[in-house]
């Protein structure tokens, strides 16, 4: 393991452009479960009569926002994951160079949260919340204390999040951007989600560097195509590789 490790040491170091896509194992480790995981899909089902992918999305949005912000206050927004060792890795990585761009599909700026400057939030933040009529933004504080439907101050409309909704095609700038990062990478980092990722596998594609790298807790037959795999939390590789 020791000489796995430092082997993936050398191909960061020796790398002229690294690029780390990072998932929802991500969030795993720092302690939030998403709304798509099966167990968690399920309870929430029985719950509020529909499925996570039924009520995050704009029609329910729209036409059911009471019930949308219950799930979204419940179930997104409270108790949302902490960055841990992975994140500030990942930040000192960024300082010295060694990391060219974070991709992120966490909506929870866990990255920034530690200090990390290039970071493309493919879903949006739950950090950004603005009033679609006048353009007023609220910060996420204030969406978690509305009683009931957070309503802009001016307008008295509901105040949009900062996200994609499930269905919703990720902003097209915001693809363009992560293609050209990935196929610029040498190394790719893929952090805590794998070959089989819904949203990332799109983007993988166009990735034509030398080393594709996988730290995942759970294995895939697809971890058979990357160079170099870790079955593993992100934390407990990044946090051996010497960089803090
Ligand atoms: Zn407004």
């Amino acid at each position: 393991m020791e000489e796995r490790i430092a082997t993936l040491r050398r191909i960061l170091d020796e790398s002229s452009y690294t690029v780390a896509l990072c998932g929802s194992g991500m969030m795993e480790e720092g302690g939030y479960i998403g709304v798509k995981n099966p167990d968690k899909a399920y309870d929430i089902e029985k719950k509020y009569g529909y499925s996570p992918e039924e009520i995050f999305t704009s029609a329910f949005y729209n036409t059911r926002p009471k019930l949308f912000f219950d799930f979204y206050k419940q179930e997104m927004l409270n108790g949302g994951p902490e960055p841990t060792e992975s994140e500030t890795v990942l930040e000192k990585m960024e300082q010295d160079g060694k990391l060219q761009c974070i991709i992120t599909s966490n909506i929870y700026e866990l990255c920034q949260r530690s200090g990390c400057k290039n970071v493309i939030e493919l879903h949006g933040s739950i950090y950004h919340n603005i009033c679609q009529r006048c353009g007023r933004e609220y910060p996420v504080e204030y969406i978690k204390q509305a009683h009931g439907i957070p309503v802009c101050e001016d307008c008295q409309i509901p105040i949009r999040p900062g996200l994609f909704f499930f269905r919703e095609m990720a902003d097209s700038q915001l693809v363009t951007q992560a293609v050209e990062e990935i196929n610029r990478a040498e190394v790719l980092l893929l952090l805590g989600t794998n070959l089989n990722s819904e949203v990332f596998s799109h983007y993988i594609k166009y990735f034509q560097g030398k080393y594709l790298v996988i730290i995942h807790q759970r294995s895939h037959y697809l971890d058979d195509n990357a160079d170099m795999v870790f079955i593993d939390q992100p934390k407990n590789i990044l946090s051996r590789l010497g960089y803090l």
